[in-house]
């Protein structure tokens, strides 16, 4: 069991007013497996007093100082990777390899790219007879998500950092122990008191007061799109920055001369990662029709290749998901794609065999999905991939834009200039081409009800920054 029973706020560890806590489950035990406090507005208006008096001196370090403080942090997450790692693979369920890799892995990158962005980043620069400065936001709320609990955090807070701002955390009340992880690493990183400070706590509660608080000057959120536009309704109050990094429902487009087998593989990877709780997850195989029978019985074989189970076994290719309610919505999605005519490829609503305990779902394919249907439209979250057939080029473009989102999504051809061409058509956010890899220092974030502004490298850090014009 990991027990915090304090929040972190200026740089004390401290009782909330509620005696409540929030129980944190093993995903595929059902077991609890950790507790944290339940805070209430009045932490959270102790959090922003805190994190607005230290910005008064935060926000004037030197760039050099900040560097440093990012390379120690840096530091701290590479000596905990290891349980880092552990820790979310038993709160979300990734196989621990990748566990190791992206959960604990990424974010150490993250920060580090930080440390190196900021110490070149100029800040200062001549316009005409104007100069211009580039100054944090402020005090920001960063509220996030469960499904990569960590990494969400680090790449709200290493640019936030960066940029001079001081912060408020809320983590998602799902995969909360990584944050108090970190807290302990930026204690002993030595920031300086109310820099940074996190208030665990429900959504609906914590949330809404940081977001309605008129000392916060940002809300920067990850997570679902109605939540985002909730949050953009507060913030609207008191006229608050607000980034928001929200759903997805991306098409991978296989064009007629692509390698099928390598397109069709990458595209189940991509959707399958983190058990489908991705947001960037490739859910929408659009394939030729001609080749629409080949496409489908090999996204259904490699489907029934995902190894489900333990996932601190070296063979599990897909672990469970995050929750019971998570599992059930993920099933109730199943049952609609198959009441609503799709053909089940693979797959289904029942639990895999042998796995009646922990919140498992079959990898499911369905084909001759209709881009009208539930399972094209909405987002699962979920080990669910739509084959979708069509006619051509102009057919496959407006199929993948059929969507109230624009996050990510993928092209696969036999000529990278084609692939390419493809791509610029898409109305999302990011694109891989022929299995491009993620970049962490490309912008990240989405068109439409995906979201508003980027994450992540140098857009990352711009979100953080305001712009002030010296004429002289
Ligand atoms: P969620 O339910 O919207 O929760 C996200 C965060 O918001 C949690 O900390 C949650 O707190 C908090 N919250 C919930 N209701 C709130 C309210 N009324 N006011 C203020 N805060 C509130 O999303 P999720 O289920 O954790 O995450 C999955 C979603 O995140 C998916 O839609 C996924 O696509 C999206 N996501 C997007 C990206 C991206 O970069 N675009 C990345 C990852 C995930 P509690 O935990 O206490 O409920």
């Amino acid at each position: 069991m990991k027990i915090y029973d304090r929040l972190y706020i200026d740089g004390q560890w401290t009782a909330s007013s509620d005696p409540g806590f929030i129980d944190v489950t093993n995903a595929s035990s059902e077991q609890v497996m950790g507790r944290v406090p339940c805070a209430t507005a009045a932490e959270v208006d102790r959090a922003v007093a805190a994190a607005r008096t230290a910005f008064a001196s935060w926000s004037t370090t030197t760039v050099e100082r900040r560097e440093a403080l990012l390379r120690r942090l840096h530091e701290g997450l590479l000596e905990r990777c290891d349980e880092i790692a552990d820790t979310v693979t038993k709160e979300v369920g990734m196989p621990i390899k990748l566990s190791r890799r992206i959960q604990a892995g990424l974010p150490a990158m993250v920060m580090e790219s930080y440390a190196r962005l900021i110490a070149n980043y100029p800040l200062e620069e001549r316009l005409g007879n104007s100069l211009l400065l580039r100054e944090p936001v402020g005090v920001v709320a960063c509220i996030t998500p469960w499904n990569y609990p960590l990494h969400q955090i680090v790449a709200k807070l290493a640019p936030a950092l960066a940029a001079g701002c001081t912060l408020v955390l809320k983590p998602s009340s799902q995969a909360p122990l990584s944050a108090f992880i970190l807290a302990e690493i930026i204690e002993q990183a030595g920031l300086p008191p109310g820099v940074f400070n996190l208030v665990s706590g429900r959504g609906a509660v914590v949330g809404e007061a940081l977001a309605l608080h008129p000392e916060v000057d940002m809300v920067s959120f990850t997570g679902s799109t109605a939540t985002g536009k909730r949050l953009t309704v507060l913030a609207a109050e008191t006229v608050k920055r607000v980034s928001l990094e929200l759903g997805g429902k991306s098409a991978s487009v296989i064009l007629d001369d692509a390698d099928l087998r390598v397109a069709v593989k990458g595209t189940l990877g991509a959707c399958y990662l983190n058990s489908g709780q991705t947001c960037s997850a490739l859910t929408r195989m659009l394939v030729p029709a001609s080749l629409y029978e080949q496409a489908a019985s090999l996204a259904a074989e490699m489907g029934r290749g995902f190894v489900v189970g333990d996932p601190f076994s070296d063979q599990t290719r897909l672990g469970p998901l995050v929750s019971a309610a998570q599992r059930e919505r993920v099933r109730n999605h199943i049952r609609k794609g198959i009441e609503e005519g799709a053909e089940l490829l693979t797959g289904g609503p029942m639990a895999p065999e042998g796995l009646d305990k922990g919140y498992y779902v079959q990898p499911t394919v369905f084909g001759q999905v209709d881009s009208q249907m539930t399972i094209a439209r909405e987002e699962i979250f979920g080990p669910v991939l739509s084959v979708i057939p069509y006619r051509d080029e102009d057919d496959a473009a407006a199929i993948a834009n059929d969507s109230i989102y624009g996050l990510a999504g993928a092209v696969w051809s036999g000529d990278d200039e084609r692939a390419l061409s493809f791509g610029r058509r898409m109305r999302t956010g990011q694109v891989d081409i022929n299995g491009g890899q993620f970049n962490i220092l490309a912008p990240f974030g989405g068109y439409k009800q995906s979201g508003k502004g980027r994450e992540l490298g140098k857009f990352g850090l711009e979100e953080f920054l305001e712009i002030k014009s010296l004429q002289m």
